[in-house]
């Protein structure tokens, strides 16, 4: 008797609460261990004023997962059987967004609590392109319908934070301590509905440092095709979710092997190839990597540039040899290696412009001209563009002193840069100080280009007193 009851607090302390229906699991904070003072204010403030309207609602996804494992969520969403003209009125400031499903973004200050209606899982009337991808999924849903259109079982986990109660309906929590991805349903329908998901499958591992579930892996290199067929804005957003997952360099090296990098970035198969590509690549996505888990902001625009610097450079050298001038062949460079990416991957047009400032500035650094600097100071990715100096100082591809003396003029105040710019201007000029470029003539003899691709591209040793 005694042992019976002892089995019985144990089983109630230890283990899941029986579901109330079907395998549905509920999990106590003793449990899950969500420490609640680690989520959001505002995601519970959302999920409270919901239910005192007699609303379910519950934070939902990634932030559960991450919050399940200690990490740190990137943001909060909500799920709510409430519809969008219901949440809306119901906060101060809220709007709704998206044509196709939409939702309601709720504002606090920077922070936006997406919260969207509980949705049903796509089926075969919807309609879908050739190839079975889902072009449509936009039915309210039940609650466990929601979790069933949800991609994998470690993200369609429910926290409420009212009652600090974590609901599984597809025992996600004990995959999730195995650290498993594993698709909800059948992992070739799903792949087949939104192959993107093939990506994401390899992030989550990644991030988990876990494994894709047997099942869920072994489709994949057969549909790596598939992905072909996402339209390109959306495979954008999701690679950006990947390089800036804060793993990017294992993210990459997942996708190749499972067949899934080829085309994605298809000017990056090649630099990988290449052993010096591939060190300026890592240095590039590693430095990434170190801002993001430091919680620093990624820029998107500095991160293709220094994937794809090594392609511009490659070209810009090779035009520079043939006789075109520096910066009219630097352009020409950046021109053919955006187009061709952007046939596979479009890089959304505000980015490419940023990355074009960046490359372009690069010559404009061995420069040693005090007027020309100012105007590059003035410039408005001046910064970004220093930065991107220092990767290429790193990379052994500028001289690393002078790189540090654009990131001391980056940092210094008006009045101390003042007198760096003097300092340079009394420094006695060396060979490479040429002063600002006339126009040559386009048709140049081999010897004369070898002479300018030298004096432009390489590398040069500073005489400055640093
Ligand atoms: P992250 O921390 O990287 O943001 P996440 O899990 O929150 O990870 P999101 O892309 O923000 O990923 O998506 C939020 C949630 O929406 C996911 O957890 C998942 O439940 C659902 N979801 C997102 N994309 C898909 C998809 N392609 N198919 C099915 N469900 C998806
Ligand atoms: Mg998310």
């Amino acid at each position: 008797m005694l042992v019976q009851t002892i089995k019985t607090i144990v089983n109630k302390v230890f283990k899941p609460a029986k579901s109330t229906k079907g395998s549905v699991k509920r999990y106590s904070v003793s449990t899950h261990r969500i420490d609640k003072r680690s989520v959001s204010r505002n995601a519970i403030k959302v999920c409270e004023v919901l239910q005192q309207k007699g609303f379910d609602a519950y934070i939902v996804g990634g932030a559960v997962r991450d919050l399940m494992i200690g990490l740190e969520p990137k943001d909060f969403d909500v799920a709510t059987n409430a519809t969008p003209e219901q949440i809306r009125p119901l906060f101060r400031r809220a709007r709704i967004i998206g044509r196709r499903f939409q939702l309601v973004h709720v504002v606090f200050g920077s922070e936006i609590i997406e919260t969207s209606t509980f949705r049903a899982p796509a089926h075969a009337a919807q309609s879908t392109d050739d190839h079975g991808r889902i072009l449509r999924d936009n039915d309210f849903g039940t609650h466990p319908q929601d979790a069933a259109r949800r991609d994998f079982t470690i993200n369609a986990l429910y926290y409420n934070p009212v009652n600090e109660e974590v609901i599984d309906f597809h025992k996600g929590v004990p995959d999730l301590n195995k650290r498993v991805v594993r698709m909800i349903g059948d992992p070739q329908t799903r792949y087949r509905e939104d192959p993107v998901r093939m990506l994401r499958a390899v992030r989550f591992a990644v991030k988990l440092n876990g494994t894709i579930e047997a099942d869920s892996r072994q489709p994949i290199k057969a549909m790596a095709d598939l992905i072909d067929n996402v339209p390109e804005a959306r495979l954008f957003d999701e690679m950006l979710k990947l390089l800036t997952c804060g793993h990017a360099l294992d993210c990459l090296k997942q996708l190749r092997t499972h067949g899934l990098h080829q085309g994605l970035l298809p000017l990056l198969d090649v630099v990988l190839e290449q052993p010096s590509g591939a060190a300026f690549v890592e240095l590039a996505l590693d430095r990434t990597d170190h801002r993001v888990r430091s919680g620093k902001p990624v820029s998107p625009s500095f991160l293709f540039a220094s994937l794809l610097w090594q392609q511009v450079e490659l070209r810009w050298r090779e035009q520079v040899a043939k006789g075109e001038i520096s910066l009219p062949a630097l352009v020409s460079a950046a021109d053919i290696v955006i187009e061709m990416q952007t046939k596979k991957l479009a890089i959304n047009k505000r980015f490419t412009s940023d990355m074009r400032d960046i490359w372009f500035m690069q010559p404009r650094f061995e420069r040693r001209v005090p007027r020309m600097i100012h105007r590059l100071i003035e410039q408005p990715r001046f910064r970004a563009a220093v930065d991107f100096l220092q990767l290429r100082a790193a990379a052994h591809e500028f001289d690393s002193l002078l790189a540090q003396w654009w990131m001391d003029l980056a940092n210094a105040s008006e009045d101390k840069r003042q007198d760096m710019l003097e300092e340079l201007a009394k420094l006695p000029p060396s060979t490479q100080d040429r002063g600002p470029r006339k126009r040559r003539p386009r048709k140049r003899k081999p010897a004369q280009a070898e002479t300018v691709q030298a004096e432009t591209v390489q590398p040069i040793q500073t005489t400055l007193s640093l």
